[in-house]
């Protein structure tokens, strides 16, 4: 079976397809993925979100297997921010972009702007990450998963994308952006939504 996959986020790429790997399922980039007009991504739920990606992209590609995604990091003390707006959550609160600064690094740093002065014990976070596959216009499955963890004052490790030298996982003492890919890859909110939706399949 092959999944095709509507992202082009090689972070994101990567990750599942090494957790395919384990389950005898192959994925693959959605073929002509960079030439679809972009669906508006404006739903307010993640869910919602990745359904109406893995639609739209299903219906740009008859009969294959399409799955979409959608995920990001909820802050308890911000009121479950920056939630479905992670991506553009510096462009949202029109944060200074600092020349050469990239999208993650300025997310981050608005981030520890937002959370500036809340104390360590109340820094909760949890990424949540929801994937939808749907064939032909029509969803098939969908599937959820979280990871909590604590949101640190300053960033640690090179690894991972966006928010993860931010997020601090306490059993394993490291970031996201710490651990290895393996370990990534079997705890992350993204795995755990994967693993959940090959066993339903
Ligand atoms: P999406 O591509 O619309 O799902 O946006 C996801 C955004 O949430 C990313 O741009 C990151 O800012 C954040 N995010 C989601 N998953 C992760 C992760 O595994 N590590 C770090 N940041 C993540």
């Amino acid at each position: 079976m092959t999944i095709y996959l509507a992202t082009t986020n090689p972070g994101k790429l990567r990750d599942f397809a090494a957790i395919a790997q384990q389950h005898n399922v192959e994925v693959a980039p959605l073929p002509g993925l960079a030439s679809i007009p972009e669906p508006p991504e404006n739903e307010p739920t993640f869910e919602g979100n990745a359904i109406a990606k893995a639609v739209y992209y299903s219906q740009h590609a008859r009969g294959l297997l399409v799955m979409a995604d959608d995920s990001g990091l909820e802050v308890a003390e911000l009121n479950g921010a920056p939630g479905v707006r992670s991506a553009r959550y510096a462009e949202d609160l029109g944060f200074p972009a600092e020349p050469g600064s990239t999208k993650d690094g300025r997310n981050n740093a608005a981030l520890l702007q937002a959370m500036n002065g809340i104390p360590q014990n109340q820094r909760q976070g949890r990424y949540r990450c929801v994937l939808a596959i749907a064939r032909d216009g029509q969803v098939v499955k969908t599937a959820e998963g979280t990871v909590d963890g604590l949101v640190l004052e300053t960033p640690r490790g090179d690894g991972g994308f966006g928010y993860d030298p931010l997020f601090y996982l306490p059993e394993l003492q490291q970031t996201m952006a710490e651990v290895s890919l393996e370990q990534k890859q079997r705890l992350s909110h993204r795995g755990r939504a994967f693993e959940s939706l090959l066993r339903q399949l």
